[in-house]
């Protein structure tokens, strides 16, 4: 199936209902007022000149422009590039030039962002663009302007298919540079159907969506389950904030919330949190990186997301290939990343090897089926090293199999620390400092040592009054309950991680920080 066709069929059966919902500036469309505008701007594409297979960037913070040209560009077949809104001039001429961007669709400018000046410095080094449009600027008005004049029949002859290439979404670079994922319709419709599917999504359905559009987390597991099921999508800021998404849910009685662990970390600690009315939450979904025991738990109790679900997945699967259902015991709900999703296989395998290893151990996780991306964008080397011949994707992630096919993600292969020859996952110490009452947040790396080989530093944030905990009081706490070479060497309290605009901890930075920290 195809985007376009699939958005269609929503709109004959749901035209009256509430598609989309822009929190910031009030604005709302029904499933019938946004097919007007996807339409439009897809002939205006048209019109312009862009068609299948041709790139169309976009470099914007959530917003309802976004998700129009999400849908246009799916309705004529266009390439759309999602660009991170914190990218700077220099990341930005290297996507355009990388993707062969020939247009851009940009916000202006936001916060510290200014978009259109950034824009102006790299053209003259980027010969495949050939046009700008900013947002509520001169072309992108008349794009609309002259789709509403068009004859709509230019949309039925273009010749889609499910599996031609629709959009190259970047990784988080929570590792390193972030990697260009060529996906097909087939891949990201049939991936967040499922997961619309898995949260028992219908045309009630009302999620807010803090989580950005520019990766599939916004745009896969928030857009395209909302579009594929008739839900609607509420945009509660254009960056994650998380008093306007508390805001957002009370006001627009959503049902299901999204976040990365850190997202539900900030809301849980609003001050004023338990003034709002949240009573209208079902469900959501944590993912991204490791969710805490912890966490979850509150998440359950005190947001009442009673069905929310923890979902795995990568951008180069599209994303989500495990999730926990409804129907799971609890102690699963909260402590595994869930089973494989419908139609997709997984396997957890010796790295070394390639063997698959006993239930219970932990291996490399490889997964199979319709959610594996086309490749890296122009990138075949990569490609080659990520995605075997039998089709498996290699996720970099450590993970163990309980016999019932219930999945942990115990780390990344580059986070695991070996200490004097013991294989250390840093989760396994992270899970146990949140149970300290004054822990906010805690994150462990490995930094090089003489003698072990790799010592285990701890950084904590403390809760809001809190003593800061040293090296020697979270020594205190840990012994007796973790083995001895799980113990953190050192502590940093801090008052942030360094992260990405996805939310997520960048390891690799801290582990710089860390090196320079013990001079
Ligand atoms: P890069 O590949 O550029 O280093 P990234 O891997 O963070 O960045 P994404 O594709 O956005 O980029 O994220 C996928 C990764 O996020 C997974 O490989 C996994 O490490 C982590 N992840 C996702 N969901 C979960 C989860 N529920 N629990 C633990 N880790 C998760
Ligand atoms: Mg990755």
């Amino acid at each position: 199936d195809t985007i376009g066709d699939n958005f269609d069929r929503t709109v004959q059966a749901f035209g009256e209902r509430d598609a989309l919902v822009d929190a910031a500036t009030g604005r709302r469309w029904t499933y019938a007022e946004l097919a007007a505008e996807v339409d439009a701007l897809a002939l205006g594409l048209l019109e312009l000149g862009i068609g299948k297979g041709d790139r169309v960037g976009i470099w914007s913070p959530n917003c309802a422009e976004w998700t129009i040209t999400q849908y246009a560009t799916a309705k004529v077949g266009a390439i759309l590039v999602n660009i991170n809104p914190a990218y700077r001039s220099h990341e930005l001429e290297f996507v355009l030039n990388q993707a062969g961007i020939r247009l851009l669709v940009a916000a202006e400018k936001f916060k510290t962002s200014d978009y259109a000046g950034m824009i102006e410095e790299v053209r003259p080094r980027c010969g495949r663009l050939e046009h700008v449009a900013l947002i509520g600027g001169d072309l992108w008005n008349s794009l609309l302007d002259n789709g509403k004049h068009a004859d709509r029949a230019a949309l039925e002859n273009i010749p889609l298919a499910a599996d031609d290439p629709i959009n190259i979404q970047y990784t988080s670079g929570t590792t390193g540079f972030p990697k260009g994922a060529t996906l097909s319709h087939h891949n990201i419709l049939n991936n967040g159907f499922f997961v619309g599917e898995l949260c028992n999504y219908t045309e009630a359905d009302r999620i807010c969506l803090p989580v950005p559009f520019y990766h599939c987390f916004g745009m896969v597991m928030g857009n395209l389950a909302a579009t594929s099921h008739g839900a609607c999508m509420v945009i509660p800021a254009p960056a994650f904030d998380p008093k306007a998404t508390l805001e957002a849910v009370q006001a627009e009685r959503c049902t299901s919330l999204y976040g990365v662990p850190t997202m539900f970390i900030a809301e849980l600690a609003q001050p004023d949190f338990e003034s709002y009315d949240l009573s209208s939450l079902r469900t959501g979904i944590m993912a991204g990186s490791p969710c805490p025991v912890e966490v979850m738990k509150q998440v359950i109790d005190r947001m009442g997301m009673a069905e929310v679900s923890i979902c795995y997945g990568m951008t180069e699967t599209s994303p989500v290939s495990t999730q926990t259902r409804a129907d799971d015991s609890i102690e699963r709900r909260v402590s595994t990343v869930g089973r494989v999703g419908p139609h997709l296989e997984v396997k957890v395998v010796d790295p070394e090897t390639g063997l698959t290893v006993p239930r219970g151990e932990p291996g490399e996780l490889c997964t199979r089926g319709y959610s594996v991306m086309l490749g890296y964008w122009e990138q075949p080397d990569k490609t080659a090293e990520a995605i075997d011949r039998a089709r498996w994707m290699h996720t970099g992630d450590l993970a163990v199999m309980d016999d019932e096919g219930y999945l942990n993600i115990t780390g990344r292969i580059k986070d695991m620390v070996i200490r004097g020859g013991e294989n250390v996952y840093p989760r396994e110490i992270e899970e146990f400092l949140y149970t300290h009452p004054d822990v906010l947040d805690a994150q462990v790396i490995g930094v090089p040592d003489e003698r072990y080989g790799e010592e285990l530093m701890a950084w904590i944030r403390m809760r809001e009054g809190a003593t800061p905990l040293t090296a020697e009081s979270v020594r205190e706490f840990c012994s007796g309950k973790l083995a001895h070479y799980k113990i953190p060497r050192y502590v940093h309290v801090v008052d942030e991680f360094p992260m990405t605009v996805t939310g997520k901890i960048r390891k690799v930075e801290m582990r710089e920080q860390a090196v320079h920290l013990l001079g």
